[in-house]
C-alpha cells in the first residue's frame, strides 16, 4: 500500500506554487511514496473551502476506488497565495501521483512528470479508467485505428470529419504486468461495446413495442436479452425482464456527406365519378413510384444521425401519378364519419389533424404498404393533435423527414410526418387541436401533405376508421 496524492488545480502557475508548497511538507520515503503530515493535513482543512466540491472529484474517486483504491481522504484547502485547491489523499496500490488540472481547464489531464513515474498508461474516458496500456502512444495507435474501423470512407459516404465526444485522457500510472492490456485487447473491448443490461418491470397495458420504444430499441433487440419471450407472448404486469443495450464505450461524431437511392412515392389523385355506384373505386390509372438520388450532409453522433440536410436532389425516374375515380357517396360517408367523431367524441377520440383531400390511402400499393393517410396541404399549412397527450419525438426521422410521434395513453399513438417545421418538442404534453407542425416535403415526399398514421398497440391501423 502507498499513499498517493491526486490534486487539482486551476491552472499552470498555480501547479508550481502548489508544489513548491507541497515539497516542504511531504517526505519522500522510498521510490514513491508520499506522506502527508497530520498538522499540514489539520492546516488545510482548516482552510477548507468548498470551491472545489464538485461532481468531478466524487466521480473520479469513486470510479478509481473501483479499480485501486482501499481507502480516500478529501481535502481542500486555500493557499498562501489564494488560489483554492483540492486534493485526495488515496491510499492504493498505485505507485505515483498523478496531477489533474481542475474543472476550470477540463481539455487534459496534466501529468506531471516528476511525480508520475509510472510504468503503464490509463486510458480515461470522462475521468473513468477504461483500460491501462504500456504507454501513452500505445493508446494513441489504438484509439486512432478504432476511430478509422468507425470511419471508413466511400463514394456513398464522404467522411469528412470524425472525433471522440468524450473526454480522453491519458494518464501515467503504475500498474502490475497483468493489469496491463494489449492494443488488440483493447481495440476488441472498444469495438464490442459496453452491454448495459437492466431489468424491467412490465407495467399495465405495456407491449414490447412500447418498451423497445420508450427505451430507444428494437422489438427485436428486447426479444434477444430474453429467450423466454417471442413476438406473441402475454406480459404480465409485475414481471420483470431484461433490457440489454450496447453502448459504445467512446462516442464518436461524424460530418460528411452521403448520396442515397430513395423511392419517390406516387402521389394518388382521387376524382369523384358520379357514373360510379356508391362507395365504388375504379383505378384509372395505376400508380407507379419514381426513384431518385439524394445527396445529404449530415452530422451523426455514434448511429444516431443528428443533423440532416439535403444539398442535392436528382431524380432518376419520375412517378406515375395513380388517378382514382370514386363513387360519390364514399365522400359523403366519409364527411359524415368525420363529423360524428368530432360531434359526439367518437371511440377514438381522434379527429383528423389537418382538413384536405385524401392523396393516398392507407393499404397497399405499389412498392409497398402504405401505412397512413396522406392528407393534401400546403407547406406551411398548420396542423394540430389528433387528440391530446404526450409528444413521444419530434424531430427529423429518415424518410418521414421532421417528424412527430405522440402518445395518447391505452396503446394509442398518432404519427405526423414530412413537415415543414414542428411546434412541439418531446416530452410536451399536447391539447387536442393544438396546432403542432406545419406541412411541408421533407423527407421521402414528392409533394407537400401530411403523412398520418394512427397505432394501435404498436401496429397501425386505417386512420379513416377513427378520424
Ligand atoms: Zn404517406
Amino acid at each position: 500500500m502507498v499513499q498517493l496524492i491526486l490534486l487539482l488545480h486551476t491552472e499552470e502557475g498555480n501547479f508550481i506554487r502548489i508544489k513548491e508548497l507541497l515539497g516542504r511538507q511531504l517526505k519522500k520515503s522510498g521510490k514513491t511514496i508520499f506522506n502527508i503530515s497530520q498538522e499540514s493535513l489539520a492546516t488545510f482543512r482548516e482552510q477548507f473551502h468548498n470551491h472545489f466540491q464538485k461532481e468531478f472529484l466524487i466521480r473520479q474517486s469513486h470510479q478509481m476506488k473501483r479499480n485501486f483504491i482501499s481507502g480516500i481522504r478529501r481535502i481542500s484547502f486555500k493557499s498562501p497565495q489564494t488560489m483554492f485547491c483540492a486534493g485526495l489523499i488515496i491510499t492504493c496500490t498505485l505507485v505515483g501521483a498523478v496531477f489533474i488540472k481542475g474543472p476550470a481547464n477540463t481539455g487534459n489531464l496534466n501529468v506531471n512528470t516528476a511525480f508520475a513515474d509510472g510504468n503503464a498508461c490509463a486510458l480515461t474516458v470522462n475521468d473513468k479508467i477504461l483500460a491501462i496500456m504500456a504507454s501513452p502512444g500505445e493508446v494513441d495507435q489504438v484509439l486512432a485505428k478504432y476511430l478509422n474501423t468507425k470511419t471508413q470512407p466511400s463514394e456513398e459516404n464522404l467522411v469528412k470529419s470524425a472525433a471522440f465526444v468524450d473526454r480522453i485522457d491519458k494518464i501515467s500510472i503504475t500498474a502490475q504486468p497483468e493489469e496491463i492490456k494489449s492494443a488488440d485487447e483493447v481495440l476488441s473491448l472498444l469495438t464490442q461495446g459496453n452491454e448495459i443490461v437492466t431489468n424491467y418491470t412490465i407495467k399495465e397495458n405495456d407491449s414490447l413495442w412500447l418498451i423497445a420504444r420508450n427505451n430507444d430499441m428494437l422489438t427485436k433487440e428486447v426479444l434477444s436479452a430474453n429467450s423466454s419471450l417471442t413476438e406473441d407472448s402475454t406480459l404480465q404486469p409485475g414481471q420483470v425482464i431484461k433490457l440489454a443495450k450496447t453502448l459504445p464505450y467512446i462516442s464518436i461524431k461524424f460530418e460528411g456527406e452521403k448520396t442515397v437511392a430513395q423511392v419517390v412515392p406516387f402521389d394518388v389523385q382521387s376524382t369523384i365519378d358520379r357514373t360510379l355506384n356508391a362507395g365504388a373505386t375504379v383505378i384509372k390509372q395505376e400508380g407507379k413510384d419514381g426513384s431518385k438520388t439524394v445527396t445529404y450532409s449530415y452530422a451523426q453522433t455514434n448511429d444516431k444521425i443528428t443533423e440532416k440536410k439535403v444539398i442535392k436532389e436528382e431524380i432518376t425516374a419520375q412517378p406515375v401519378k395513380q388517378i382514382v375515380a370514386m363513387g360519390p357517396s364514399r365522400v359523403a360517408i366519409a364527411t359524415i364519419a368525420y363529423e360524428a367523431s368530432r360531434g359526439s367524441g367518437s371511440a377514438s377520440g381522434l379527429s383528423s389533424p389537418l382538413q384536405g383531400p385524401i392523396n393516398s390511402y392507407y393499404g397497399y400499393r405499389w412498392g409497398g404498404f402504405h401505412n397512413g393517410v396522406d392528407i393534401g396541404g400546403d407547406t406551411g399549412q398548420p396542423y394540430a393533435a389528433a387528440a391530446s397527450g404526450k409528444v413521444i419525438s419530434a424531430g427529423w426521422s429518415g424518410g418521414y423527414g421532421y417528424m412527430i410521434l405522440i402518445d395518447h395513453g391505452d396503446g394509442v399513438e398518432t404519427r405526423y410526418a414530412h413537415s415543414s417545421k414542428l411546434a412541439v418538442s418531446a416530452g410536451q404534453s399536447v391539447k387536442k387541436g393544438q396546432v403542432i407542425g406545419y406541412v411541408g416535403r421533407t423527407g421521402n415526399a414528392t409533394g407537400p401533405h401530411l403523412h398520418f398514421e394512427v397505432i394501435i398497440n404498436g401496429g397501425t391501423v386505417n386512420p379513416l376508421k377513427y378520424i
